[in-house]
């Protein structure tokens, strides 16, 4: 009796102690009591004590901009070199129960694309401040001119004040400069440029990237063509960025930056379609004004008092305007025909006589105008609220039947936007269709961006409002494309990458066959 009460007692007792042993070699790197799905192994390599499972980290990479997805990871890695990423993806691709990667760039995604349930996210940013990333590095060669090579985790700001340190700067942007390059280069990378320039994804010449098998591959139009291809506009499904080579330009000093205001759509369009067509300008965009969107917001603050309480007058004439936004750089080579050569262009314009409005800023001040409006808000608490945001490609031969379906019949008649409303057209050609990027199939289409914020209480009353955009788009035959798409079915992958799907496909199975990276794309599942 007592023999078997002690051979009972010492087996639960060498249970509990082998037990506790495997307990504390699964937590050891990160006193912490985070559960994790994790292969324990992975705590064996010499990136465990990179691995993190603290609330704070847990927090921060289970949420984005958006404001509106939760997804929490199993651990957070804060590489400090590229090796680090290397080794992660290499563990998860041989081992028997892979988890999923997803590259962190600055959050700034809407629905979680940089979110892994359950698995692991690289917080790239981290690579920046070991400085053991690449860094920002500005060359020449005679075949490409001036180039940049940049860390995947670099921010667009950063690269600016580095290359201006040389006379140069990029020459395509996004209207915010503190988005990474690797996040950027994942979708397409938009602004007032593209039209000219093409989109970031266009101005590359070389990327490294860690394929989801663990390898490190350099990729160019000559040197592993496809994957050079697939992972520009590819949503990270087939790589981690850790090098680009950007291409630069001399940078000009100063900018004539001008807003135009029309009562009329068509006008409006008519004269932007004429602006992009002719390359005499840098930079065209626009945006509606209605009284729900305001003439000043976060995207910029450009008006004075006396100009908004004029805007206001017309605004209340017409209930909705539009407004023309262009630029034109300059330095000491045309410093003194500008002023003439804008008012060429603006003679052949048919905004409202009195409504034109001009600023002469430096170039940094300009490509980071949306910072200011940025701080005013996080000042207010007023930053990190829900973004329900919608961007779209339109096609040209549809933006009157969007005019009326959307802005008007929709946005401005339900009256619950809140935040700037982009429209602006670009041209096609400076897209490769070789790329995974997707755009409507026209020579001429419009990156629409309805960019809310929101409440906790009303996101989803805008969330329903992009549905029924949407659904307005599909039965009215409006063939847009979504840019920094969101969906939640096979099939809407498929409709939305269309001709490209068999390709994508294909590349993923063999960059990344275990489907291992960017899972909040939620396109792979
Ligand atoms: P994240 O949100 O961190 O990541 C986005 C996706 O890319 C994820 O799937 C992630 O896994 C993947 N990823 C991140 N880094 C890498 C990498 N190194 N290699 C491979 N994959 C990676 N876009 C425009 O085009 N034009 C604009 O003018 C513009 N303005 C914006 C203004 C604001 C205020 C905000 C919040 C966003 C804006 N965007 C704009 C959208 C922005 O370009 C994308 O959301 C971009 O992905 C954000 O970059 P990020 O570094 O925060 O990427």
């Amino acid at each position: 009796m007592a023999k078997s009460y002690f051979k009972h007692a010492y087996f639960i007792l060498s249970f509990i102690i082998s037990r506790s042993i495997w307990m504390v070699s699964k937590l050891k790197p990160w006193k912490t009591n985070h559960s994790t799905s994790l292969p324990y192994e992975l705590f064996s390599l010499d990136i465990a004590a990179k691995l993190h499972v603290d609330s704070n980290a847990i927090k921060m990479s289970s949420s984005d901009f958006g404001n509106m997805v939760k997804r929490i990871p199993s651990a957070v890695v804060l590489p400090t070199h590229i090796t680090d990423i290397i080794d992660l993806v290499k563990f998860s691709y041989n081992s028997s129960s892979p988890f999923t990667i997803a590259a962190r760039g600055h959050g700034h995604s809407v629905r979680g694309q940089a979110m892994a349930s359950n698995g692991v996210v690289v917080d790239m940013t981290s690579l920046n401040k070991s400085s053991n990333g690449n860094g920002i590095r500005v060359s020449r060669s005679s075949s490409l001119g001036f180039y940049a090579d940049v860390g995947g985790e670099q921010l667009w700001i950063d690269v600016l004040k580095a290359t201006l340190e040389h006379g140069l700067a990029p020459v395509s942007w996004t209207d915010y400069l503190y988005l990474t390059v690797g996040g950027t280069l994942s979708n397409g990378g938009v602004s007032g440029q593209t039209f000219l320039h093409g989109p970031q994804i266009s101005n590359v010449h070389e990327l490294d990237v860690v394929t989801g098998k663990g390898e490190i591959l350099t990729c160019s139009k000559h040197l592993n063509p496809e994957l050079f291809y697939a992972v520009l506009g590819g949503l990270g499904q087939f790589g981690i960025i850790t090098r680009a080579r950007i291409v630069l330009d001399k940078a000009p000093k100063r900018v004539k930056w001008i807003r135009m205001l029309y009562q009329d759509f068509s006008s409006f369009t008519g004269d932007q379609e004429h602006l992009i067509s002719n390359n005499k300008l840098d930079y065209v965009e626009g945006s509606l004004i209605l009284h729900q969107s305001s003439s000043n917001n976060w995207k910029s603050s450009f008006f004075s008092n006396n100009d908004q309480s004029n805007i206001a007058s017309l605004l209340s004439k017409h209930g909705i305007l539009y407004c023309l936004e262009v630029v034109k750089y300059y330095d000491d080579s045309n410093i003194n025909t500008i002023e003439q050569e804008l008012q060429l262009l603006l003679n052949q314009l048919n905004f409202n006589p009195g409504f034109v409005f001009k600023k002469d800023v430096s170039f940094i001040d300009f490509l980071n105008r949306v910072r200011a409006g940025e701080l005013y808000l996080q000042s207010q608490g007023q930053w990190d609220v829900p973004h329900p945001w919608l961007n779209l490609f339109v096609p040209k031969s549809r933006i009157l039947d969007f005019h009326a379906g959307v802005f008007i019949n929709i946005i401005q008649a339900q009256n619950k936007s809140t935040g700037p409303i982009l429209v602006y057209p670009t041209n096609r050609k400076k897209w490769d269709n070789r790329m995974s990027a997707v755009t409507p199939d026209e020579d001429v289409f419009y990156c629409v961006g309805l960019l809310h914020s929101a409440g906790a209480d009303n996101w989803e009353a805008l969330d329903a409002q992009n549905r029924e955009i949407l659904e307005f788009c599909d039965k009215s035959g409006i063939m847009i494309k979504q840019y920094l798409p969101h969906y939640s079915s096979k099939d809407d992958w498929m409709n939305h990458f269309g001709e490209k799907w068999n390709n994508f496909r294909d590349q993923k199975l063999k960059y990344d066959p275990k489907m291992i990276l960017a899972p909040g794309q939620r396109i792979f599942r």
